[in-house]
């Protein structure tokens, strides 16, 4: 059996106790054990003089025990080791309180280094519980570089350094290189065991800091190397002749952007090339992603092919209805919107004309998948996410099987078939690049980075509570001249959990200071302060139809101020609203009030996006600043994924994203992108990872593979 894969009770000082301990932090075997890195680093290289030590320090100083060491008793439960130690600067007092037997490991006399946090009072100096070594033993807890791992109950700091010192000096030669020699020169990266011997004991900074460079590159290039041979696995798809897009263009009421033309070239590409296209497009809100998407269903209508449109809600599909319809009516395309429950007889109706090819479009929310309709002849699911799009909603991308005859089924992915329908994804969330590398690793991006001219930015602001009298001035004013105004509070849900702090009896609770808004709540407040003024409410807990009368009413102007939380995110266009008022908006991530904000400035109007918080600290303060300064959707985010780290950045929900060890996703986006680049060529040259010299390599990329199928699909 391999050295690396050997059970760590091999290890002398690991029994059963201490390998159970491991086994709760995932360490079973050797090679576990010695890539369990450390957390942190304390630096014990530096031996200072007593007397230069400042108080508060963590500091390392060599010295002699000056008096044998005494045990004393303070009470029952709490005993103390006490002594005093000196170097040629100064002495120091130092106490050990429940480790009674370094009575017996420190003699008088004697020298050992001490690492531990100095007090300093006037003259007085005094370490308690430091961690000492005799002066002769070598360099480990004391003088050097000191790894600090996470650990936990039966498993002490000092033993588990140990064990990993053990592991290394047991299988660090049996280690296999996963990167190619040619990559690693290229990239000045250290070699594997260098890199995992100093990882955990580095000599200095600088040696360190090349290990966690080379663990950076090789965590991101095998993530690399796996999504890139799924991307190999793509299946067959049906070639659409490329159109001529200037004749489609010519017939639109505005011209397309730079952008639009360019996602729309990159994708019919796709659409001609014979293989299954999977891309996601990528566009600030407003930047006119319907439009490209248009193109390509006329593409595939040009070639007698069926498209299907799927919108996160039955009033965005109305929507879509209503725009497609604009563009691609006149052109002669033939489009059905399905909303609702299909009724038997329409569904017939309906499946007939599918049958006949009397359709080049359908239209609806992704109950499309379970009304039991076939298409045949379909070449094209385009998918409208908004913000929404989640990884756990990526199973549903791979798209459908076409079968021999022509017609496909829905839902079915299991089987591979030969042929798939072309997968085009819309999504409104400015991904970080980092991210979406990741997150859509075996998609294709393209990317709408030009707004349609004319647009107006939405000017923002930051106020508190005590603007509210001006602030709804204002609002009477812009409903006034004839406009809409949405007001946004956190979700209801969280009204009742946090709203209170907990305390003993229900009559008892005190509301927090800046309290949280309830949709409901604030509708109600602002219908008094507001009279005259038609104010809905519109909350999650409500169900779609109500919700969809209410959309209606405010897209027919029956409304003028519209409260809610956050459902109104999806995207559906009021261009007559020209003020978004986020309450409480320390309360949203950065991402999620840039798409609000996006609700509004989508007319002729200028807009307005007030930010309502109370909040002092200085992180809240730091996101609004953020907010008011930029417009820009792409660096909102990744000043989003800065400010909370990659795990928030979707919120617990939409968690999935593969675990990375070394890697930090917010901060490593230029290893990302060579890693990714190197994996790329590295495939080109050997598709399988069949040469002999990358047999290693293709084992991790086949675990990686493996435990990315259980978090990402
Ligand atoms: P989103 O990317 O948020 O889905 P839409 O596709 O809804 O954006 O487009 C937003 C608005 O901009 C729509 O009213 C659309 O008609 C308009 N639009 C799209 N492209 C252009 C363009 N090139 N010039 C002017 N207006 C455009
Ligand atoms: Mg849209």
């Amino acid at each position: 059996m391999n050295t690396l894969q050997k059970d760590i009770r091999s290890i002398r000082g690991i029994g059963e106790k201490r390998a159970q301990a491991l086994g709760k932090l995932g360490v079973f075997s050797l090679f576990d054990l010695i890539s369990y890195f450390p957390k942190r680093y304390e630096d014990r290289s530096q031996i200072k003089p007593i007397a230069l030590v400042q108080d508060g320090e963590s500091v390392c100083i060599c010295a002699v025990c000056g008096d044998e060491p005494r045990l004393s008793r303070i009470r029952r439960g709490l005993d103390i080791v006490r002594f005093r130690a000196f170097d040629s600067s100064a002495q120091v007092s130092i106490s050990y309180f429940n480790q009674s037997y370094v009575r017996n490991q420190i003699h008088r006399g004697e020298s050992y280094r001490f690492y531990g946090k100095m007090e300093v009072r006037g003259s007085q100096r005094s370490l308690t519980n430091p961690v000492f070594e005799p002066e002769e033993s070598p360099l480990s807890a004391t003088g050097a570089i000191v790894p600090v791992y996470r650990v936990c109950a039966g498993l002490p700091q000092r033993s588990l350094r140990q064990s990993i010192q053990a592991g290394l000096d047991q299988c660090l030669d049996e280690i296999p290189e996963l990167l190619p020699e040619p990559i690693r020169r290229e990239h000045a990266l250290i070699g594997v065991r260098e890199a995992y011997r100093a990882i955990h004991f580095p000599e200095d900074y600088s040696v360190l800091e090349q290990a966690r460079r080379r663990f950076v590159f090789e965590e991101l290039f095998l993530l690399s190397c796996a999504l890139g041979m799924r991307r190999q696995e793509r299946s067959a798809g049906i070639p659409l002749p490329v159109p001529d897009f200037e004749e489609f263009y010519a017939r639109l009421p505005f011209r397309p952007t730079q952008a639009q033309r360019r996602a729309v070239s990159e994708a019919a590409a796709d659409l001609a090339s014979g293989n299954q296209m999977t891309r996601l497009l990528q566009g600030d809100v407003g930047s006119g992603k319907t439009l490209a998407a248009a193109a390509l269903i006329w593409q595939c209508a040009r070639a007698g092919r069926l498209s299907l449109l799927m919108a996160p809600t039955q009033i965005l599909a109305q929507q879509h209805c209503q725009t497609l319809s604009g563009f691609l009516e006149p052109m002669g395309l033939r489009i059905a919107l399905l909303t609702g429950a299909v009724r038997a007889a329409e569904r017939k109706s309906l499946q007939e004309k599918l049958d006949a090819g009397e359709l080049d479009l359908i239209i609806g929310t992704h109950a499309l998948l379970s009304e039991g309709l076939r298409f045949p002849r379909l070449a094209l699911t385009v998918t409208d996410e908004q913000h929404r799009f989640g990884v756990e909603q990526r199973a549903k991308l791979t798209g459908q099987p076409e079968q021999e005859d022509g017609s496909s089924v829905l839902p079915d992915s299991r089987n591979r078939p030969l042929v798939r329908p072309h997968v085009y994804v819309m999504s409104a969330t400015p991904i970080p690049r980092t991210l979406a590398l990741i997150i859509y690793g075996e998609l294709d991006v393209s990317l709408l980075d030009e707004l349609p001219p004319g647009r107006r930015a939405v000017e923002t602001f930051c106020v508190d509570s005590r603007y509210r009298a001006r602030l709804l001035a204002f609002i009477r004013k812009l409903c006034g001249e004839g406009r809409q105004v949405f007001v946004v509070c956190p979700k209801v849900e969280e009204d009742t959990e946090e709203t209170w702090e907990a305390s003993p009896a229900p009559s008892e609770q005190i509301p927090r200071r800046g309290k949280l808004e309830s949709a409901v709540e604030e509708a109600e407040r602002l219908k008094k302060e507001l009279p005259g003024l038609r104010v809905s409410c519109i909350h999650g807990r409500m169900k779609s139809a109500e919700k969809d009368a209410v959309m209606r009413a405010v897209l027919e102007g029956a409304v003028d101020v519209l409260v809610s939380t956050t459902v109104i995110e999806v995207g559906v266009d009021v261009p007559n609203a020209a003020l978004m008022l986020i309450e409480n908006a320390e309360r949203f991530g950065l991402s999620q009030l840039h798409q609000l904000r996006g609700r509004v400035g989508r007319g002729v109007h200028q807009s307005y996006c007030v930010l309502v918080t109370d909040s002092e600290t200085k992180e809240a303060k730091a996101r609004m600043q953020v907010m008011c300064e930029s417009n820009d959707g792409f660096r909102i985010a990744e000043e989003d994924l800065r400010l909370r780290g990659p795990g928030d950045f979707f919120g617990s929900r939409q968690h999935g994203l593969p675990e990375t060890h070394v890697a930090d996703l917010g901060t490593d986006t230029e290893t990302l992108m060579r890693s990714k680049e190197a994996a790329e060529r590295l495939l080109r040259e050997d598709p399988e990872l069949q040469l002999p010299e990358h047999r290693a390599l293709r084992e991790r990329v086949e675990m990686m593979a493996e435990k990315m199928n259980g978090t990402l699909n």
